[in-house]
């Protein structure tokens, strides 16, 4: 369980599923090969020349989480594991044995239909089978040994349901964590950063800006009169034109700049290492692109729509530092007094 727990934290955001890419699905089958070959070390000894142990069930696992190729793989470094333990009669059985666990284990992940906890359940009780007669084969005078046998059995029924509860549980908590994370950033109608990450970055480009004595820039977007678009066309349409407003302000959109959704038909652009001339320059480009933009509603109606955009920006050795987005929020009310469709900074506004 340390190990897989170590092995997940590697591979945490390229974790082993039949589509992997095949150096992720070779790398976790050496990985599940070194977690047997550790299990081998940590055998029953039946006599003095065989060996019980575990070392099946990492097989069973890359094969019913990533397919044939990584059960494959780490079936060859179990085989190259225990040769070096010693060469006898039993470490060829095992070579035969684990051939036969992998082989098997691939078709049954690929062949077989059923819950995830029946195909693990076939998984387990095969492997530990094709185990029980290698055992069968290694000993002479097999009654003696039936305890260790029975032994075996359970251990492998208890730590194979165990290990497969703890791997789908981490599994499955942290891939939550990175949806949930995901969802706490972006908006969720446009895919935009949300308001609580541009305060993240609002705040980051700040402090940047005074440690680097650059200056940075803000535009703040309102869609001009959106109210009537809902109050026309439904609440759907309105949507439907937030999102296509999002996907054409993306493409505007330089990398390195951060554009969010603040909320309801107002977006806002950060733009580090700007000037206040540049800001009102993209604001300028925003503004003519909304306009000349043919917004799609339902039944192929085409709509035309504009957007205000209030601009400021910090020089460096400013003081102005907290109130920078006051200032664009007073710039696009200036705007909204000017008869919209227009950008401005708090001390003018750029006609067209
Ligand atoms: P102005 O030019 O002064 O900005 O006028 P406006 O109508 O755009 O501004 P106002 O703030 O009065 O109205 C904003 C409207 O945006 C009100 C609300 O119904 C609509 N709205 C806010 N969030 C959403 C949303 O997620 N979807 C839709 N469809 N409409 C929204
Ligand atoms: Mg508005
Ligand atoms: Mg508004």
């Amino acid at each position: 369980m340390s190990f897989t727990f170590v092995w997940h934290q590697l591979f945490r955001k390229k974790r082993l599923t039949m589509t992997s890419p095949i150096p992720i699905k070779v790398l976790d089958g050496i990985l599940a090969g070194i977690l047997g070959i550790i299990l081998m070390h940590y055998s029953i000894g039946v006599n003095d020349m065989t060996i019980l142990d575990l070392r099946h069930i990492p097989v069973i696992l890359v094969a019913f989480y990533g397919g044939f190729l990584p059960t494959i793989i780490s079936a060859a470094v179990i085989i190259a594991g225990r040769f070096f333990i010693a060469v006898n009669f039993s470490s060829y059985v095992a070579l035969f044995m684990m051939l036969a666990i992998a082989i098997g284990s691939g078709l049954i992940v690929r062949y077989m239909k059923g819950s995830p906890l029946k195909r693990w359940t076939v998984l387990l009780l095969y492997s530990q089978l094709i185990f029980s007669i290698s055992l069968y084969i290694v000993v002479d005078k097999y009654a003696e040994v039936l305890d260790f046998a029975l032994f075996h059995v359970l251990s492998t029924l208890i730590g194979g349901f165990l290990t497969l509860y703890f791997v789908d549980y981490i599994r499955k908590t942290s891939e939550r964590y990175y949806q949930y994370k995901e969802n706490a950033q972006r908006d969720a109608l446009t895919g935009l950063y949300n308001v609580r990450s541009f305060d993240r970055h609002y705040n980051r480009m700040i402090k940047e800006a005074i440690e680097e004595n650059e200056t940075c820039a803000i535009c703040l977007i309102d869609v001009d009169h959106f109210k009537q678009i809902n109050d026309t066309y439904g609440h759907t349409a309105g949507d439907e034109v937030l999102k296509q407003l999002s996907e054409l302000l993306s493409r505007l959109t330089r990398s390195g700049d951060i554009l969010s959704r603040n909320g309801g038909e107002e977006f806002s652009l950060l733009l580090p290492k700007c000037t206040v001339e540049q800001a009102k320059e993209i604001a300028g480009r925003v503004r003519e692109a909304v306009y000349e933009h043919g917004f799609l509603l339902p039944e192929q109606k085409k709509l035309q729509l504009s957007v205000s955009v209030g601009v400021s920006a910090l020089r460096p050795g400013d003081e102005k530092q907290e109130s920078l987005f006051q200032e664009a929020d007073e710039a696009l009310y200036k705007a909204k007094q000017n008869g919209r469709n227009i950008v401005c900074t708090s001390w003018e506004c750029s006609y067209r």
